[in-house]
């Protein structure tokens, strides 16, 4: 799989799992997970975008405009699974296979980034009691383990960290360079996380202001110099015709503008080392991934590698040495007999 043997900073393919990067020189504890996620809204019932790691407690749907409550921890279970994804894809045993305990019996996304299944899905339902209030755990998230490409050649961009969660990204083709920044949270939860690549985190634009117009309607407001933004639908950044800096429209204000786009778009997290369900499985703990698809492996047997802790001969190999003794011994009877037989003589 293509996408998860590239160095996750500088793009350059790598050879074995756990190879460090012999260009940049990166050990691999960085890689790239590719994430679509949606919320339900309680006042319209559509499926909203969440097309950035919205921690401020709440979220606004784009189908009706409804501000609503949402629990950091539906983030918590979508990051964590998210993480799962990216380490465990590709192959039995995923990015990290352990020198003695397989989990390849228990991974639920060895197969996720093929062809038959290019990415795993995760619904959360219920809802949890915080601060008194019932809140309902509707995220959906979609992940597949991928490196971000330039939308215009789709090769894969290289990445330069510049502070944690601060990247540069770079489109080897152009040159062309793009910044995001976003504030790291202080929760123990989303240290996995290294960098984010969202358009809400982008660093090298300005951010355009909502604004009232003189009859009380609300525009957008070059922040630059103050003149109103007039974008087409659906844009997710526009040039003020007034002093020609580039304004991005945050992803709250994207109501306000009334854009008809609102399906979500994907985003990218750069995780760093194995993930908790890594551990858990090989550990043997019980772990209830994959939606319960795989419920029916749980209590299948830890598959140890033998051949990696006794250097055991196999069947072939024993034959061999047999066959070999019984040569040897048959010669030297032959030649002590003929030699025995020539002394005699
Ligand atoms: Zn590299
Ligand atoms: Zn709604
Ligand atoms: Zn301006």
């Amino acid at each position: 799989m293509a996408s998860t043997s590239l160095c996750a900073l500088c793009a350059t393919p790598l050879g074995a799992a756990g190879e460090t990067c012999g260009r940049c020189g990166a050990r691999p504890v960085h890689y790239w997970v590719r994430v679509l996620c949606e919320f339900q809204c309680r006042g319209c019932g559509h499926w909203a975008p969440l097309n950035y790691l919205d921690l401020d407690g709440s979220v606004l749907c784009q189908h009706c405009g409804l501000e609503q409550v949402f629990s950091n921890s539906s983030w918590q279970e979508a990051l964590e699974f998210a993480q799962a994804v990216g380490d465990l894809a590709g192959g039995p045993d995923g990015r990290w296979p352990h020198s003695v305990v397989s989990i390849g019996l228990d991974n639920p996304f060895a197969a996720v980034g093929s062809p038959k299944r290019p990415e795993a899905v995760h619904a959360q339902s219920g809802s949890i009691t915080e601060d008194g209030l019932q809140i309902p755990k509707t995220l959906r998230i979609k992940a597949a383990p991928e490196h971000p490409r330039d939308p215009e050649t789709g090769q894969p961009l290289t990445f330069q960290l510049l502070a944690p969660w601060e990247l540069r990204s770079t489109a080897p083709a152009s040159g062309r360079t793009r910044t995001y920044k976003a504030a790291k949270p202080n929760l123990p939860w989303v240290e996995p996380v290294a960098a984010i690549v969202s358009e809400e985190y982008r660093s090298d634009q300005l951010t355009a202001n909502v604004g009232q117009s003189p009859t009380g309607v609300a525009i957008l407001q070059c922040p630059s110099c103050g003149g109103t933004l007039r974008p087409e639908p659906g844009c997710r950044a526009i040039d003020c015709s007034f002093c020609h800096a580039r304004c991005r429209i945050p992803e709250r204000l994207r109501y306000v503008i009334r854009s008809p786009n609102v399906a979500a778009e994907p985003w990218w997290i750069l995780f760093s080392g194995p993930s908790d369900l890594r551990k858990r499985l090989e550990a043997g703990e019980e772990t209830d991934a994959g939606n319960g698809a795989d419920k029916a492996r749980k209590n299948a047997p830890k598959v140890v590698r033998e051949a990696s802790l006794i250097e055991e001969p196999s069947v072939t190999d024993r034959r061999l040495y047999w066959l070999m003794t019984i040569v040897v011994c048959a010669a030297a009877w032959l030649v002590s007999t003929f030699w025995a037989g020539s002394l005699v003589e």
